[in-house]
């Protein structure tokens, strides 16, 4: 183990042999090391002259602070530096295929930022008199008809601030409904154990108690199970679809008939909507509630990135409860419908989920995909979407069991277990492997139905170059996992950090930085 000098860097001696990869810097080629911000600098430098204080009598009676302040001293070489190396330590997308699932890490187009950063979009204030943001609001509208438009879906509430703020804001528009009916003890939800765990988190939080919908033996939802369970209890189902198993849920509206015959609505997770956007609208499928990941399917940047943005379109039966504020058009211009404009007629709203109308960047962006797309390119990224994903599982599945490949194509996302790899080897292994191959790892143990899940989305803005670059990487890795390969056993050889005790890291997080003295007094 090395020590930290005085600089903050831990100098090492790298053993001699060709196989060594240790290094005196612990730098591994471009893989650069870098020490926390405070273990670096000094106190006594800064990046800024200032002028001399001025002689003044304090005037904070005696609440001076007595100690040095204990932030950290960098010249600005040395924090330009600290940042670009810590930055370079990212995956991201502009750096490779993101193999993530249920996530649609897609290129950002640079049209989006650019339009984003229009003055009259960037520079706006949520409390400007609307009069002088009407093409902001413009935008907000003409976005929202393209979602209701695409959804099939008579109403959308904007404001939600990513999908599980949008699972909230459906969940609580649906108790909403029930209370309105006197039938408030409607409070289970039934929810499928491959469901996202936002969703039995977001049920919870408005109230209600979630119970587990089976699924059948090809991965999706038992819709005979489901009619089963139906009653006078039951306030509603939430439903992914396509499923975190990568499948479409065929019997979608045979299940929201059951569920509105038995006086329930359907809550749609609506993050997969990239694989149906432009080739199937929900609202045809009876449901009553479904959010829509702009940052997902709309390209706006995510993981670390940017915000989210989780819009949820609404059912006739539901539009009453919707959120405020909204923007309305008239005859002379756009308006925002809030507490004090709303009036009788929007009296059943429940209230609101944010302070303001939602992430303004992320609905310009979101309108210029849609507009740069127009509906037929649209249409489009479903189809290339689902295309890559079913070229990536027939590409693997004579090295790696994909349990549901037999029951035909996958949407966006294909999925493998760890069935078939050797006593000892595991999913986690084989992403490790990927990292040393410059892969982020594909989603791992998710959903939960399937034994060491990995699911793999690449989403249509990959190349069949990438795609074969991705594949071939995926398929070695996955050979010598299933060949027993020790190596693969210690992977990531490469990468700055090997395998960390992610247990122990959840578990007693170390969340602040202490000086070492203090820290050692400490244990
Ligand atoms: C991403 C995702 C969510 C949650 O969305 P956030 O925007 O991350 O809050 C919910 N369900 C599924 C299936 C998802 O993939």
């Amino acid at each position: 183990m090395s020590t930290i000098n005085q600089s903050g860097w831990r100098p090492t001696t790298p053993e001699a042999g060709e196989n060594s990869t240790a290094t005196f810097t612990g730098n591994r080629a471009l893989m650069l090391e870098e020490p926390l911000i405070f273990e670096i600098g000094s106190a006594d430098t800064t990046g800024v002259d200032f002028g001399e204080v001025p002689a003044a009598t304090s005037r904070l009676g005696g609440l001076e602070r007595g100690k040095a302040i204990g932030l950290p001293g960098l010249s600005e070489p040395e924090t330009v530096r600290h940042y670009t190396r810590l930055s370079r330590q990212n995956y991201a997308i502009d750096l490779g295929l993101f193999p993530l699932g249920s996530c649609t890490m897609k290129h950002n187009p640079r049209l989006n930022e650019r339009m984003a950063r229009l003055p009259g979009f960037a520079d706006v204030h949520p409390l400007q008199p609307v009069d002088t943001v009407q093409g902001a609001l413009e935008v907000i509208d003409q976005l929202a008809h393209w979602l209701i438009t695409l959804t099939g879906m008579p109403a959308v509430a904007m404001s939600p601030k990513a999908g599980a703020h949008g699972e909230l804001c459906g969940v609580l528009a649906i108790r909403a409904a029930l209370e309105a009916k006197g039938e408030g003890q409607r409070k289970i939800l039934l929810v499928p154990i491959s469901a996202h765990g936002t969703n039995p988190a977001s049920a919870a939080f408005a109230g209600f108690s979630v119970e587990d919908i089976p699924a059948t033996e090809d991965g999706r939802v038992d819709l005979e199970a489901l009619k089963a369970r139906l009653g006078p209890d039951i306030a509603g189902v939430m439903i992914t679809n396509p499923n975190t198993c990568g499948l479409f849920e065929r019997d979608m509206k045979a299940i929201s008939d059951a569920v509105h015959a038995a006086g329930g609505y359907v809550y749609c997770d609506g993050a997969n909507f990239n694989a149906i956007v432009g080739r199937v609208r929900p609202g045809d499928l009876g449901v009553d509630a479904m959010h829509i990941n702009l940052h997902k399917t709309f390209s706006t940047p995510h993981g670390g990135g940017g915000p989210g943005s989780g819009p949820v379109v609404l059912s006739e039966a539901l539009a009453p409860y919707a959120p405020l504020p909204f923007v309305e058009k008239t005859a002379d211009g756009f308006h925002l419908v809030d507490e004090e404009t709303a009036g009788e007629h929007h009296a059943g709203s429940f209230g609101r989920m944010t302070a303001f109308q939602g992430q303004m960047g992320m609905f310009t962006r979101a309108l210029t995909y849609i507009l740069s797309h127009g509906a037929d390119g649209l249409r489009q990224v479903a189809e290339d979407s689902v295309l890559n994903a079913n070229y990536i599982l027939r590409s693997m599945e004579d090295v790696l069991d994909a349990p549901f490949a037999k029951s035909g194509p996958c949407m966006h996302e294909a999925i493998f277990s760890d069935a078939g790899l050797p006593e000892g080897f595991s999913t986690i292994d084989i992403a490790k492997g990927l990292i040393d191959e410059g892969y982020h790892p594909m989603t791992m143990y998710f959903p939960l139905v399937v034994h060491g899940a990995m699911l793999v989305e690449p989403t249509e803005t990959e190349s069949k170059a990438a795609l074969d670059q991705f594949i071939g990487a995926f398929r070695s890795v996955a050979a010598r996992a299933k060949n027993g390969d020790p190596a693969i056993k210690t992977a990531p050889h490469f990468a700055p950090r090997r395998r960390l005790d992610e247990t122990l890291a959840a578990r007693k997080p170390v969340l602040t930085w202490k000086e070492p003295a203090v820290a050692e007094a400490a244990e």
